[in-house]
């Protein structure tokens, strides 16, 4: 059994984009894999040392934005079988509400969690990321995942966590 990376966060903060740069080559999306449902996405990250199974949920929210039990239950299913969770968050939007909500419910987690900051491109990486630090989820990751930009320094973090 391979990893399991889940992107999870609020809507539009770039998690398909992201799954979309990690899974570019033509024999990267996983069809079937033993142990993994088939309701969500999964694809294959190539990586130096060993690959990862990633999985984009259909997002995740507070109950104050309604989002529907199927979508929560694709979140909870994704993070039961996550080794590691990427939280991603929006730079141009700044902290949220819903992200300190999500943020509160991972911290529950017994697992390792990566606050990854995206959309850095074209604005203060520095300046944006560190609004989130508040979320007590410690050093943020940034990233601009329609280029790719801060993408394999996220990936070599993740084999200290694994
Ligand atoms: P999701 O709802 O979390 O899956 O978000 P999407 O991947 O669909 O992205 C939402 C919007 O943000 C789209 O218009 C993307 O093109 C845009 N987006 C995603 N990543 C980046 C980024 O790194 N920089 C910029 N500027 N826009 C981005
Ligand atoms: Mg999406």
């Amino acid at each position: 059994m391979l990893p399991v990376i889940a992107l999870v966060g609020r809507p539009n903060v770039g998690k398909s984009t992201l799954f979309n740069y990690l899974t570019r080559s033509r024999e990267a999306l996983v069809a079937d894999y033993p142990g993994l449902t088939r309701d969500r996405q999964y694809g294959r990250v190539k990586r130096g040392q060993r690959d990862c199974l990633v999985v984009d949920t259909g997002g995740i929210a507070d109950d104050a934005e309604g989002i529907d039990s199927f979508a929560k239950k694709q979140v909870q299913v994704a993070l039961d079988e996550a080794d590691v969770v990427f939280f991603i968050v929006d730079a141009r939007e700044g902290l949220n509400a819903s992200d300190q909500s999500i943020a509160e419910n991972l911290r529950k987690l017994d697992k390792p969690v990566v606050l990854v900051v995206n959309k850095i491109d074209g604005v203060d990486a520095n300046a944006a990321a560190a609004d989130f630090y508040a979320l007590a989820l410690g050093e943020p990751c940034k990233i601009a995942a329609t280029h790719g930009r801060g993408v394999f320094e996220l990936l070599a973090h993740v084999d200290e966590l694994l």
